[in-house]
């Protein structure tokens, strides 16, 4: 269900907002699937602005926090389109997957970003020129309005994310590291993966040397003429960084056991467990968390706490038990959870890079001293998908239909 509805805090106009639950994002999917064909591949360059429908799905905050996993909007694309057809739309949800795949092959990439915010914040944080940007009061037409669409829908189309990134870092020469912060401030769908390496590839760090300009006659064709902005830089130098080590590989993940009575943990990184544990797994309640701390902005905590709840009623459902509801991520909490259920392991989503992955990693140690296993697992499309990241993404690509068959979606 697409619901229309004043953004919170909007003193202005309506957007369109996607109910977090499965049951909103499922019927979303169906309504906009007629659409992923070639109107998605004509129109996702334009952006019509936040009131107007246009071309692109606005399925991120579902497929973020998986409350759709990427597999099922693949599949139901291709239920209805032939590959050639729905191509550019399967390239996209696949552009997720590599660059989840990416940062889990150099996980090193996410602390590389974490350690130049925090130093540019130092250097930067609460100049002019960045409370400007922030505000929308640079005075430059466009980018203006994409920083308050932002603050105000926690939405913004790509390409509109694409000018903004490029007017923010050639133009305004601001830190990069501060404009992916404020994205992840405050998009719903912030991700550390695809907003930290899509800012790192119109910087110009993530092809080495081949950066994004925006320019102002595409800027006034793809938004319908509704900005031609003045005096933007000419020219983008790449952003220069030390060189980012090798591809690793994904870790091992021990097997859990499939007799052990089991607490199944519910996070906001995967919130369709039903999908990834058999209804027979010997799970004795739910303990879902949402925890404030591992997201950046409030709009994505209200997304991803209902979402969760959404997760822990459906799973509590499959698997006949009952489910609690938490708002911390901490080893006394789970414990207490896993003995009240007689659980010996803690089942859970494998949670990619970024600060659930932190927290759980942190915490297994101490369940391991109370006995109880942790026993994240891993999704087979990101099993499948993610290793050949290696590379650049036309690499990648290039595998893409071979897996697609191997999996029975072609
Ligand atoms: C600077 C910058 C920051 C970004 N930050 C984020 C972020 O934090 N979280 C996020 O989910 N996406 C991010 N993106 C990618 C992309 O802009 C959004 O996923 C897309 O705009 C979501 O709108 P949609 O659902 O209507 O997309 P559609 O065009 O309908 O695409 C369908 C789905 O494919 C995926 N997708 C589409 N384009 C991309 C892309 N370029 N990269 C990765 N996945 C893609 C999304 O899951 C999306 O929902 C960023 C892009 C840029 C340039």
């Amino acid at each position: 269900m697409i619901i229309w509805a004043a953004a919170p805090g909007s003193a202005k106009g309506w957007t369109m907002f996607l109910a977090p639950t499965r049951r909103a994002a499922l019927d979303h999917l169906s309504q906009y699937v007629p659409r992923a064909g070639a109107a998605y591949a004509s129109g996702r360059n334009t952006d019509p602005g936040p009131d107007r429908p246009g071309a692109v799905s606005r399925l991120s905050p579902a497929i973020r926090y998986r409350l759709l996993t990427e597999r099922e909007v693949v599949a139901a694309a291709l239920a209805q389109h032939s590959l050639a057809a729905c191509g550019k739309f399967v390239q996209e949800v696949c552009w997720r997957t590599y660059w989840k795949g990416w940062l889990e092959l150099r996980p090193a990439v996410w602390q590389r970003f974490l350690t130049e915010r925090d130093a540019a914040h130092d250097g930067a944080g609460g100049s002019a020129d960045l409370l400007a940007a922030e505000a929308g009061r640079t005075g430059i037409d466009g980018f203006d309005a994409w920083a308050r669409e932002l603050v105000e829908t926690g939405y913004l189309h790509n390409h509109a994310r694409m000018w903004f990134a490029s007017i923010w870092i050639f133009t305004l020469r601001l830190p990069w590291a501060l404009g992916a912060d404020f994205f992840l401030r405050h998009l719903i769908d912030a991700d550390a993966a695809s907003n930290t390496l899509s800012w790192r590839w119109v910087a110009g760090l993530q092809t080495a040397g081949k950066t994004y300009l925006a320019r102002a006659d595409n800027i006034a064709r793809y938004t319908e003429g509704r900005f031609a902005p003045r005096g933007l830089a000419q020219e983008a130098a790449a952003l220069i960084e030390p060189p980012v080590g090798p591809a690793g590989k994904l870790p091992v993940l021990a097997a859990p056991d499939g007799a052990a009575p089991s607490l199944l943990l519910v996070h906001h990184e995967d919130l369709h467990p039903e999908s990834l544990f058999a209804a027979d797994a010997p799970v004795r309640a739910v303990h879902a968390v949402c925890d404030p701390v591992l997201l950046w902005g409030d709009a994505a905590r209200r997304f991803a706490a209902e979402g969760t709840a959404d997760a822990a009623a459906r799973a509590a459902a499959q698997f006949g038990c009952g489910a609690a509801l938490a708002d911390k991520l901490d080893a006394e909490t789970l414990i207490t959870a896993a003995q009240a259920a007689g659980a010996r392991q803690v089942l859970t989503p494998a949670a990619p890079v970024g600060p659930v992955a932190d927290a759980l990693a942190a915490l297994a140690p101490m369940l391991d001293a109370a006995g109880i296993a942790l026993r994240p697992v891993r999704r087979g499309w990101d099993a499948g998908v993610w290793p050949p990241a290696r590379r650049g993404f036309f690499a990648f690509d290039a595998e893409i239909e071979g897996h697609l068959r191997a999996d029975g979606l072609l």
